[in-house]
């Protein structure tokens, strides 16, 4: 199967071709169903909002999240994962590629707004399950020890984590946010962060867990960051397999065939536990041949920092998160737009 990124891609270099007319109908100017997910992200703020967040402190939620991120065993985590990648490389590139450089900015955009942006919806969307269906929440259960229900949670927020990014990729809106993170082409650890804000509206389901089993266990920051740095590093440029736990946990190897250039890209979902695309039959395990693949979107359908002679990276960065919000690319006359093009990928620095 194809992916959907490679349907939609246009035969030509840089970013999605601008609608025909800036005087035409709204529709042809703009992808009117993207602001369904702008609508959604919307709901849950004002509802949370209405009811006060249940008494809870939004800038609390704030700094705890932000101890998850950027505290200093997440920043350890990450030093540790940078000089892995230069230690024993998938692909051998410098320090400063493009792909790296426009990551960063994306880190760095990540701390400083997403982060308070997905605090207080993750915050306003439990305060408002649990207002509307208290029944979710178990009761205290003295017969379950604590450790177990906090390694449910975890369990379950993977799963949950695994079909937010199934529907990722069978859903076409929500697609048009997450090929985002499809379109690096210089795939490193801080990729993790390449994301469009807005599609964490559809990974509010991963919260869900840990609202039911919240009398019986809670997620601590600690686990928080080990489960975060397992994604992260699933993301780095590392030549590293595990082996027979493979069967278990997501490697960097097993991670990279997710964004193979050359896909199919709706398999290996998992973000830290295989188990759930080997039921769902989605597993492909890594071979010397995987390893080095080259990664990103075919026909590079949405603006990357790599197309062109210089990076223009605060300019391609508006236009990555203008993306979601454009037009569908279209196939150029007398193309079939069910096949992807050959892929111009310009090593530049
Ligand atoms: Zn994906
Ligand atoms: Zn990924």
């Amino acid at each position: 199967m194809l992916p959907l990124g490679a349907r939609l891609a246009v035969p030509r270099a840089g970013p999605a071709p601008r609608s025909p007319s800036r005087s035409g109908p709204l529709a042809t100017r703009l992808y009117l169903p993207a602001f369904s997910i702008v609508a959604a992200a919307v709901v849950v703020l004002g509802l949370g909002w209405w009811i006060g967040f249940g008494g809870a402190s939004p800038a609390l939620a704030v700094s705890d999240l932000r101890l998850v991120i950027a505290g200093p065993l997440s920043l350890a985590f990450l030093a540790v994962f940078l000089v892995a990648e230069r230690v024993r490389p998938a692909q051998r590139r410098p320090l400063i590629a493009r792909g790296h450089r426009q990551d960063l900015l994306f880190t760095l955009f990540n701390v400083a707004v997403v982060l308070p942006f997905t605090a207080v919806l993750g915050l306003a969307f439990s305060t408002v399950v649990i207002r509307a269906c208290p029944w979710l929440v178990l009761p205290a259960s003295s017969t379950v020890p604590r450790w177990l229900a906090t390694a449910l949670v975890v369990v379950a927020m993977d799963a949950c984590n695994w079909l937010a990014h199934f529907a990722n990729h069978r859903n076409n809106v929500l697609y048009r946010f997450h090929e985002l993170h499809h379109s690096q082409e210089d795939m490193n650890v801080l990729t993790v962060f390449r994301t469009h804000p807005l599609i964490h509206v559809s990974y509010l389901v991963a919260l869900i867990p840990a609202i039911i089993l919240l009398a019986n266990g809670t997620l601590t920051t600690t686990i928080l960051v080990l489960y975060a740095a397992t994604v992260a590093f699933a993301h780095s440029n590392t030549n590293l397999g595990f082996g027979p736990l493979e069967r278990i946990f997501v490697s960097p190897n097993f991670h990279r065939i997710h964004h193979k250039l050359d896909g199919p890209q709706d398999v290996n979902l998992g973000f830290t536990l295989t188990i759930w695309d080997q039921l769902a039959g989605l597993a492909v395990f890594p071979t010397p041949h995987t390893i080095r693949t080259d990664t990103g979107l075919p026909g590079r359908p949405l603006a990357v920092e790599q197309a062109g002679e210089r990076p223009h990276h605060l300019r391609v960065f508006a236009a990555q998160m203008a993306g979601p919000f454009r037009p569908v690319p279209t196939a150029a006359p007398g193309t079939d737009d069910l096949m992807p093009s050959p892929h111009p990928i310009r090593r530049t620095l």
